[in-house]
């Protein structure tokens, strides 16, 4: 291994990748055009949403004033939901944004606020009934919205979402609550172990970075299903460092741990051999109805979309790779027409990553649901700091 390069700051989803697979934390340092997701933006909408309406100045309003809640929440949630479509929308790796989404993100906007109405113990009412008061009483309980904590050593960071004070039925702080708000799929039990660590991560900096505090417990809040679920454990704050520790950049890859679970999403895949190379080898199967390939077009119209890819063998383990017997025939339309039109006119002849093709018997379809990028496995690190 070469010296290290920069310096780094563990957060719990940094964690999280490296244990996945060391090679895709690799990779996701190296300042590779990042892709877009639809449950990325509609979960940063909703998280901005909150916290701009967790920040209204409402002081000089009346407190006996009703039905504004409503209305504020619609104008803050199209104007976040704005800001990440044009986002999404310039970000050159995408699939199709769906307009359709931002009803889920309201859900998820109401499921949010209805979790911070239960814990300022406000009894139950309609957003329509909900008066200036009752929304001042929800924000005395608000201590932090939207914090960034860091270690004193610096190796440690984490994004606080919510610290909220933990009443008891007669309204008495009894201590606090780390609360991180979730807007994806709430777990079907108990919150898994890489959820728990986060945010006992969250919990215990802190702890590390506070003078003076009550009781603190974590909890994660799901939007979609308005349920809160705690997280009890140990400090995992010992834990963290070591892993910092594993997790200085090296000019080389890390070493990847190709498997079903950390490849089938991720998104550096034309970076990475080695999910290739496993496949070759029968560790990754290919029997998904949705799957990736490394080929070589060897014919395109460009009136129809009509295509005819080689599938191409890795040769070693660094990238390389040669022709093969296997051709298939495939549909290329919409975004991935473009792509590969932009492909062909750039003049490149070299081997070519698709992501997320569909299968139908031996054709595959290409759409706005699929990648087509240069295939570039990615040796040597490309950060110059
Ligand atoms: S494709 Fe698989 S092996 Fe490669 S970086 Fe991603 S998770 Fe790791």
């Amino acid at each position: 291994m070469e010296g290290t390069l920069s310096s780094h700051q563990l957060s719990p989803s940094s964690w999280n990748r490296f244990e996945e697979c060391p090679r895709k934390y690799w990779l996701s340092r190296q300042r590779l055009p990042r892709k877009a997701s639809l449950p990325a933006s509609m979960g940063n909408a909703i998280h901005n949403s909150v916290e701009e309406i967790c920040n209204l100045d409402v002081s000089n309003r009346d407190d006996s004033e009703t039905g504004w809640l409503s209305k504020s929440m619609k104008e803050i949630l199209d104007k976040h939901w704005e800001i990440e479509k044009k986002i999404f929308l310039e970000t050159p790796r995408r699939p199709r944004w769906k307009p359709h989404l931002i009803s889920k993100a309201r859900e998820g906007f109401i499921g949010a606020l209805n979790i911070l109405f239960i814990k300022s113990k406000q009894s139950e009412k309609k957003f329509s009934e909900v008066s200036v008061g009752d929304w001042k009483n929800i924000q005395s309980i608000l201590l932090l919205n939207e914090g960034t904590l860091v270690s004193e050593d610096g190796k440690l960071i984490g994004r606080l979402d919510l610290l909220v004070n933990d009443l008891d039925n007669n309204g008495q702080s009894k201590g606090w609550i780390v609360a991180d708000l979730k807007t994806g799929k709430p777990p079907q039990k108990d919150l898994n172990e890489r959820v728990i660590r986060q945010l006992l991560f969250y919990r215990d900096l802190l702890k590390e970075t506070t003078d003076d505090y009550p009781l603190v417990i974590a909890e994660g809040w799901y939007s979609s299903n308005q349920e809160v679920y705690p997280a009890i454990g140990e400090s995992v704050l010992i834990d963290a460092r070591k892993a910092w520790e594993k997790m200085k950049l090296t000019s080389e890859p890390f070493i990847g741990t190709p498997n079903f679970q950390s490849c089938k999403f991720c998104e550096y895949k034309a970076w990475c051999p080695d999910w290739w190379v496993a496949r070759s080898e029968g560790v990754l199967s290919e029997s998904d109805m949705f799957r990736d390939e490394v080929v070589r077009l060897i014919r395109f119209d460009e009136t129809s979309g009509a295509a005819l890819f080689e599938r191409q063998s890795p040769l070693g383990k660094d990238g390389e790779v040669i022709e093969s017997e296997i051709r298939f025939g495939g549909f290329v339309k919409d975004r991935a027409f473009e792509q590969i039109s932009e492909l062909i006119s750039s003049g490149y002849k070299g081997p070519i990553f698709l992501g997320s093709i569909r299968a139908e018997g031996k054709i595959i379809h290409l759409g706005d649901w699929s990648e087509i990028l240069r295939w570039s496995p990615l040796l040597k690190s490309i950060r110059v700091n």
